[in-house]
């Protein structure tokens, strides 16, 4: 009996047996895109109030310093 080997990423025969380069190149951008976004949210902050609250902190802080 023939073992069929599917690609684990499209679900398709792959020919060796192991995932398809462009199916794992294809995957690898969009874990790099996402990372990337998720980067880019704890960047800017995904809670505006914390944003705010910590200006005020930040603020807080430099007049202590002017005293
Ligand atoms: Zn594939």
């Amino acid at each position: 009996m023939v073992m069929l080997l599917k690609c684990s990423i499209c679900n398709r025969i792959s020919a060796t047996g192991r995932d398809h380069i462009d199916c794992m190149e294809k995957v690898r951008m969009r874990l790099e895109n996402e990372d990337l976004k998720k980067k880019a949210v704890e960047a800017l902050g995904p809670d505006v109030k914390l944003g705010k609250e910590l200006m005020a902190l930040l603020e807080h802080m430099r007049k202590n310093d002017a005293d």
